[in-house]
């Protein structure tokens, strides 16, 4: 049995399609509409608990497709395919994973001007959304990057890169990570008071950020969308530690 895609739906229910040799299934987990931070405890009790099993499952090759019926395209996946998944997704390096990373005072001379490195604990970080990412989700300074940079690869990646899920499939996971991302920014928007303004180019991360200043200066804030954007920043959180084996520093 192979998980293929795990989602998120609007009547707060997890859908869970389970490829096996010869058919795929769904199975819908309802959290009995428990929102906000009741969420984790919901997942950890419910959720967390289904997922060892379901992954304990012997492995199947998907059939629903002519390439993934080839075991050699699932233990030696494309290179180009592996690197198609990280230019098409970024989040570590434009601050949806991360909101800084660890960096030398060589590496941050060598990268140059326009980056913000600050120190932290006797080392120093360099904040994230990296400056030096490209529009074409490319590095700028791939031949100078940070270490943690040349050898960072998250848990979708390991697992595409091992042949454990399809990149195909890897990158439905990036598609669906930023538009539940997306949902939470919107979500946090609703949320703000009317003077104070998340920008749509944000990540949920920032977007948690600018709403604990907001609150923090006491603003007068919905209390139902204050809930809605808990639970959609939640539902982004889970499926980024699910998917990505990163969890998010908020
Ligand atoms: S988060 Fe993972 S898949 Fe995305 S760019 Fe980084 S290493 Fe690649
Ligand atoms: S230096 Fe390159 S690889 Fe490192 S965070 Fe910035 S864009 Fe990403």
């Amino acid at each position: 049995m192979k998980i293929t895609k795990i989602s998120v739906n609007h009547d707060k229910t997890f859908t869970v399609e389970v490829a096996q040799a010869q058919a795929s299934s769904t199975t819908t987990y309802y959290n009995g509409g428990v929102e906000g931070r009741s969420f984790s405890a919901w997942y950890d009790r419910v959720l967390a608990v289904e997922m060892p099993r379901l992954m304990s499952q012997p492995a199947a090759v998907a059939t629903n497709s002519p390439a993934s019926n080839d075991p050699a395209r699932l233990s030696k996946p494309d290179s180009d395919a592996l690197s198609n998944l990280c230019t098409n997704c970024s989040l570590c390096c434009n601050g949806s994973l991360f909101k800084r990373l660890p960096i030398t005072l060589e590496e941050s001379r060598r990268l140059g001007d326009g980056i913000d490195v600050f120190p932290k604990g006797g080392e120093l970080r360099m904040r994230l959304g990296c400056t030096r990412l490209g529009n074409d989700g490319c590095c700028k300074a791939y031949a100078i990057r940070p270490a943690i940079c040349s050898s960072y690869r998250c848990g979708l990646l390991k697992k595409a890169a091992a042949g454990e899920i399809e990149p195909e499939f890897a990158a439905r996971v990036v598609h669906e990570t930023k538009a539940m991302q997306e949902r939470a920014i919107q979500a946090f928007q609703t949320a703000m008071p009317e003077n104070l303004e998340i920008s749509a180019e944000k990540t949920a991360l920032a977007a948690v950020e600018r709403y604990r200043e907001g609150r923090g200066k006491g603003m007068d804030v919905r209390p139902h969308a204050r809930a809605n954007a808990w639970l959609h920043f939640e539902y982004f959180e889970k499926f980024v530690e699910i998917n990505f084996s990163v969890r998010l520093e908020s």
